[in-house]
């Protein structure tokens, strides 16, 4: 016996055997920035943790143990491929806070939006077809896209979000070159990174688009209830039902850890996307959906988002009081809801080769390259402001702040 694969290298054996697409999975420099930022020292702007402590942790305990002791058969068993009936009825109510009309049929439950990105991606897309994403994107979708080997086409967005003219330029050049585009990849509210919400006028323009052009819509909706103008933006499902696969989660209005999403598709996709989910995890856990069930039945959870709304609104505030006051020389627009304010920095700066120095002045935060498929944005950074404490947000933008004016000095 040899103590080396005559084929791969020393470092790993199976390196002639990985699938082509496994080109396209790369490290996401977020993740590699956790273990350094979790470290209490360090202000951590990186992230996107949503304030869990803002949760009433002894009744959501009463609710899951009664729970348990009422239905632990069936909530610890195997279950629907497309997820538990009452739960999709009541998500109606939910979504119905946006607009939306949908139906419980087309609704498939998923391990929170991330695998319901990953469904979608799985049905749609071959190898070099294209998606076309806002600017910046979502870091976490762009992984998906990139590991079913898609090419992603950024599109020009601005204060109200994606720029319905670039839109149509790029659908019109793409498609001139024989490009097979098969969807638009939207967070149209209140968007991570750029915390922008795609004004109402836009809506129907964008869906008018895509509709003319044959292109499916995929919206990711995460935060649409968690704006800070008091208002919330109909979902683009709710003005074009078959053009639009809309995705949601209990991740920002309930808790990210119970990894509960869904998916509403046009009937016809519901199908597929249940036998992929079949495919990858039999069906979505019975208990965590039996938990979002009881969340929706039981606990005032209009009166929890609230009271995640009015802690980030706080936050964002303290962070742009701190952004103002010690580092003029960022730009940005105030974000309307979400977890993030994107900046730019001036020209020459570059936020990935700062991060280690951020991170010797202990602080950490998103440099901009990650929420792009082709290496642009050097000069921007995106900062959570839902985790950290208002006087934490104030530390670390100072920190942040000595980093960039040591750099301009150079
Ligand atoms: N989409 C967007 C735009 C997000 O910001 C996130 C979470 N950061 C997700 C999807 C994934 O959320 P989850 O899987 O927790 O539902």
């Amino acid at each position: 016996m040899t103590d080396q694969h005559p084929v791969g290298s020393r470092l790993d054996p199976w390196i002639e055997s990985y699938a082509a697409r496994t080109a396209g999975m790369k490290v996401s420099e977020i993740r590699a920035l956790f273990a350094v930022a979790s470290r209490p020292e360090v202000v951590s702007l990186a992230g996107g943790m949503p304030n869990i402590g803002a949760l009433p942790m002894e009744l959501v305990g009463d609710t899951v143990q009664r729970l348990l002791l009422d239905q632990g058969l069936t909530a610890l068993q195997y279950s629907s491929g497309q997820g538990d009936e009452r739960l999709r009825d009541q998500l109606l109510e939910v979504m119905a806070l946006e607009g939306l009309d949908a139906h419980p049929d087309d609704i498939v439950m998923t391990t929170g939006s991330q695998q319901a990105l990953d469904l979608v991606a799985r049905v749609f897309l071959d190898p070099r077809d294209v998606v076309i994403a806002e600017s910046p994107s979502y870091v976490g979708a762009l992984g998906v896209f990139a590991a079913y080997e898609a090419d992603v086409v950024h599109v020009p967005c601005d204060a109200d979000g994606l720029v319905p003219e670039a839109l149509e330029e790029h659908i019109t050049r793409l498609l001139a070159e024989g490009r097979r585009i098969k969807f638009l990849y939207t967070v149209p509210t209140f968007q991570n990174p750029a915390g922008t919400a795609l004004f109402d006028d836009r809506r129907p323009r964008v869906l008018e688009i895509c509709r003319r052009h044959g292109i499916l819509v995929v919206e990711d909706n995460p935060y649409g209830l968690l704006g800070f103008e008091g208002r919330t933006y109909p979902a683009l499902k709710s003005m074009d039902a078959d053009g639009v696969i809309y995705l949601g989660t209990f991740s920002k209005i309930f808790a990210a850890g119970l990894r509960v999403g869904w998916a509403v598709a046009p009937h016809a996709v519901r199908e597929k996307l249940v036998l992929a989910n079949e495919a990858a995890i039999l069906c979505p856990s019975a208990f965590t959906q039996a938990v979002a069930s009881r969340y929706l039945s039981e606990i005032d959870w209009q009166a929890q988002t609230a009271s995640y709304r009015a802690l980030y609104q706080e936050r964002r505030d303290a962070m742009a009081d701190a952004l103002r006051s010690l580092l003029p020389q960022a730009r940005w627009n105030l974000p309307r809801g979400g977890l993030f304010f994107w900046i730019e920095l001036p020209e020459g700066l570059d936020t990935k080769a700062m991060l280690p120095l951020a991170v010797k002045e202990l602080v950490a935060y998103a440099p901009g390259t990650g929420f792009y498929a082709d290496g642009t944005g050097r000069r921007n950074a995106r900062l959570n402001f839902s985790y950290p404490t208002s006087e934490r947000i104030h530390e670390g933008v100072r920190r942040f702040a000595t980093v960039v004016e040591r750099e301009q000095e150079l």
